[in-house]
């Protein structure tokens, strides 16, 4: 049997806790029904896992303690319909887990995207209440979605799913219990939707039941650039532990979403130079530097990259292959694997997006001296940013932009030095070293609730 953990046989020590009296059969002939965490099981869970375990085996998390971090609180499944501008009816799936309550409510993004599971919903969820525990937020993970192909649907297609879907999941949501965000392809007004939804349920307006709003309902100044500003914040602070200069490297990004783009401006303003860059429709490349404002007006005018005349066409998988300095992974996960993590061409891998690189790859660019920032600290800016606009919208009380500039900035450096300092304490790889830190927290906040009742 494929345990997604190794972690299950210690709980269990060698037993079917699920009871073997009397229903051996049954076990024998559909154990993977009835296999403790196998409901989670996803090629995305099975990275989170090895990578937790990796850390807590280091840090010697005792086994029951271990499993209780490890594996979701809650997590709800919902299958529901939604009328068509066609006036066709059509099922969706969706899904929220929330990965734990230990430390306050949950945070975590809702996507629309083809390829949303519950375990991809598990293994993102987990990797949020990292993110959280790493910068200090008072929150434990959580990640939703909608499996749907959002290119599909109109803009009240759109709405209606949105709604919907938010009122499925509304038992489990509230400002304190669970509080949704931004994620793949969706932006303000889906949250302008989910949180007009949830307050006509409750029946007043509830601005904190998410974050990522339009400034007009709650929202904060910069909430839509702090993942990527998060993850430049990181580049800055990265380089000086390895003494590169920012000023004159070559950075690729993968991804002109609301990450890559913003890390392309921002780094280049800082002196970088972007020598290639990609989105779902290609890559242009340009050695000597591609002009960000252009390739910013083209895709405002087109939509996306394909086209720009600023570059040297390149195939999207290509893209990482491009020779710099700094490469930043910005779009999905899965992208740097064992297949062509030998082939890049970089210093320095900051994970802009979430799972970006599987642990064979990962293996790979250790074994060729590529440092790797991982993504629970490089993407962190953005739920950094959403804790300011949750605690601005609970205290009714407004942030000004220059003070959610400076927390965020600090708030991000003070994380990637906690991820150095554990690194040079421990011995170990920047990854490993950040989920230690979170692990230690989220441990040690375990072990002193005890055990209810
Ligand atoms: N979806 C974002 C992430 O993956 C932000 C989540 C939030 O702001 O709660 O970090």
């Amino acid at each position: 049997m494929d345990r997604t953990d190794g972690t299950f046989e210690a709980r269990t020590a060698g037993r079917e806790r699920r009871g073997t009296g009397g229903w051996e059969d049954v076990l024998a002939g559909d154990a993977h029904l009835v296999t403790p965490g196998g409901e989670w099981r996803s090629k995305l869970w099975s990275i989170a896992v090895e990578q937790f375990n990796r850390a807590a085996d280091l840090l010697s998390i005792e086994p029951d303690i271990r499993a209780r971090l490890l594996e979701p609180r809650r997590s709800l499944t919902v299958n529901f319909p939604v009328r068509r501008d066609n006036g066709e009816v059509e099922i969706f799936t969706g899904y929220r887990v929330q990965h734990t309550l230990t430390m306050g409510p949950t945070k975590g993004g809702i996507r629309y995207a083809p390829g949303v599971s519950l375990g991809e919903c598990a293994a993102l969820a987990i990797w949020m209440t990292l993110k959280c525990q790493l910068v200090g937020l008072p929150f434990g993970g959580a990640k939703g979605g909608v499996r749907c192909d959002p290119n599909r649907l109109s803009h009240s297609e759109l709405e209606r799913l949105t709604r919907r879907y938010a009122s499925e999941i509304f038992p489990i949501i509230g400002p304190n219990r669970d509080i949704p965000a931004p994620d793949m392809a969706t932006g303000e007004q889906e949250m302008a939707w989910f949180m007009d939804t949830y307050s006509q349920h409750v029946g007043y307006p509830v601005p904190e039941i998410v974050t990522g709003k339009p400034l007009v309902l709650g929202g904060i100044v910069g909430r839509q650039v702090a993942t990527g500003l998060g993850a430049v914040y990181c580049v800055e602070s990265v380089l000086e532990r390895i003494g590169l200069d920012l000023v004159g490297s070559r950075v690729v990004i993968q991804g002109f979403g609301n990450v890559g783009a913003v890390m392309a401006r921002e780094l280049s303003n800082r002196g970088a130079v972007i020598v290639g860059i990609s989105d779902v429709t290609g890559g242009v490349a340009s050695s000597g530097g591609l002009n960000v404002d252009a390739l910013m007006t083209w895709v405002g005018e087109h939509r996306f990259l394909r086209g720009f005349p600023g570059g040297d066409p390149v195939a999207r998988s290509d893209v990482l292959e491009i020779p710099c300095d700094i490469l930043v992974p910005a779009a999905l996960e899965r992208q740097i694997t064992e297949d062509n993590a030998s082939k890049l061409d970089c210093q320095l891998v900051i994970e802009a997006a979430n799972g970006p690189t599987t642990p064979d790859a990962d293996r790979i660019l250790a074994d060729r001296g590529i440092h790797v920032v991982p993504d629970v600290i490089a993407n962190a800016g953005g739920v950094t940013a959403s804790y300011f606009e949750w605690a601005q919208d609970q205290q009714k009380y407004l942030w000004d932009s220059d003070a959610i500039a400076q927390r965020l900035r600090t708030q991000l450096r003070r994380g990637i030095q906690r991820v150095f300092a554990t690194a040079d304490r421990l011995d170990v790889d920047w990854r490993t070293a950040a989920q230690a830190v979170a692990i230690e927290r989220f441990a040690a906040a375990t072990r002193l609730r005890t055990i209810y009742p």
